[in-house]
């Protein structure tokens, strides 16, 4: 059984990622936004500039030696990526980041509702009386798109309520999954309230009406061990930058058979077998789904980032980020003044924290923070109706990573300890 990571291995962690020696405003940088988005490893930042030195050329297309080393490395960059969470090579679209993952998937339902692919699309095809249901605790990333295609297609968007400890209400999510959910959209990890959703069990529920079934996977991909397979979603979106990659490049997976059944949203070069003045046929997935001169060397750097994430061993780096988020939520519950939202520490929550400091508004405590060299989110981390159901605007995010230390925590903890003594 894997034990999690130990403090003098994540000092030796924090040696492979140059930006951690910096100081800010004097201070050492102690940085807990890595929900926002993370750091990365010097493999990764050669693993980009050793693709521009060596293999920079169009994948997919030249006949010439550095066009076919260009082309092994992003397909070899796909397998990698793929096989880090449980998919093959043709089941990963590369997408700029799991936004864009979202909104590829919200417009090929939409291109399939209004008969494009035809009946081979028809799983995907949306029409009044049709449901789209997600959780109230979404990313507007993943609640937006949703939207926009209900609108397109006047299908009707619910969601499934929190408790008032942010706790998703599975007896709720039963009733609202009938036979008229199309699709469920939801998030494994909540960005604001850490905790770890049942996807098992709200899958099992989805297929059992034959929902189709979008796991938002931006907060756990990077964390924890994942298994898209195993867990039985048919799609699932994350982003390179918050698991030690570069930014513009994220990934779409989809279950074998479904994308190559599925309408493409962007079209153009590189996507297609043949092309006439008035029509195109489009090849396989993932290809369908990869119009134009895609995001090469943040591919191979994306995997460079989850090969590292491999080599370190991710049920480790869950077991450390665990103990460091029991460690910040029961030090921040115990201050004065401090409210934690969401369900409190427990198994089913990563090294993530929002908070509430009464009578000091988030940007303040930021500040405050800032000032001290401690580096946090705060707003409504694109979580608006979360934060209203939960009586706020804005809160305060700390949030881990592989490289943080239980000092860390500590310096986090002390200074939030004399917020509201400076602003009072
Ligand atoms: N979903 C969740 C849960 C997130 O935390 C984020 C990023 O904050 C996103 C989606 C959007 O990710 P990106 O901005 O990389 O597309």
């Amino acid at each position: 059984m894997p034990v999690a990571l130990t403090d003098t291995e994540v000092r030796r962690i924090r040696n492979d990622f140059p930006i951690l020696e910096k100081e800010v405003n004097g201070k050492p940088l102690v940085y807990l936004d890595s929900g926002a988005t993370s750091q990365n490893p010097v493999s990764v930042l050669e693993a980009e500039q050793e693709f521009y030195e060596q293999r920079n050329a169009a994948v997919h297309r030249g006949a010439h030696q550095l066009a076919v080393d260009a082309t092994d490395a992003f397909e070899d960059a796909r397998a990698t990526v793929a096989g880090f969470v449980g998919a093959t090579d043709s089941e990963l679209v590369w997408t700029a980041n799991a936004t864009a993952g979202l909104n590829l998937l919200a417009y090929s339902f939409s291109n399939a509702s209004v008969g494009h692919a035809g009946a081979a699309a028809e799983r995907f095809m949306l029409a009044p009386g049709d449901e789209v249901l997600v959780t109230e605790m979404e990313h507007h990333a993943n609640l937006i798109p949703w939207q926009e295609l209900c609108r397109r297609t006047g299908a009707t968007l619910k969601f499934i309520p929190i408790d008032d400890d942010g706790a998703l209400r599975l007896e709720e999510a039963d009733r609202l999954i009938t036979g008229r959910t199309k699709v469920l959209a939801f998030t494994h990890v909540s960005n604001v309230l850490g905790s770890i959703n049942p996807v098992q069990e709200l899958t099992a529920m989805a297929h059992r009406v034959g929902a189709l079934v979008v796991l938002d996977a931006c907060q756990s991909a990077p964390h924890l061990p994942l298994d898209l397979k195993a867990l039985d979603v048919d799609f699932a979106v994350f982003s390179g930058h918050k698991m030690l990659g570069p930014t513009g490049i994220g990934a779409l997976y989809g279950r074998a058979g479904l994308l190559d059944a599925m309408p493409p949203f962007l079209t153009g070069g590189s996507m297609i077998t043949t092309v006439s003045m008035s029509e195109a046929q489009y090849l396989p997935a993932p290809q369908r789904f990869e119009a134009g001169t895609q995001a090469v060397s943040q591919a191979v750097a994306f995997a460079a980032a989850v090969n590292y994430l491999g080599e370190t061993g991710m049920e480790r780096i869950h077991r450390w980020e665990m103990e460091l988020g029991q460690r910040l939520v029961v030090g921040l519950q115990a201050i004065d003044g401090v409210r934690v939202l969401g369900p409190v520490a427990g198994r089913d929550r990563t090294g993530l924290a929002a908070f509430d400091v009464a009578g000091v508004h988030a940007h303040d405590v930021g500040q405050f923070l800032d000032a001290r060299g401690i580096a946090v989110r705060v707003g409504h981390h694109c979580a608006q109706p979360l934060h209203r159901r939960l009586g706020l605007s804005a809160s305060t995010r700390a949030s881990t990573y592989l490289y943080n230390t239980t000092d860390e925590i500590d310096q986090l903890l002390d200074a939030v300890s004399n917020v509201r003594g400076y602003f009072g």
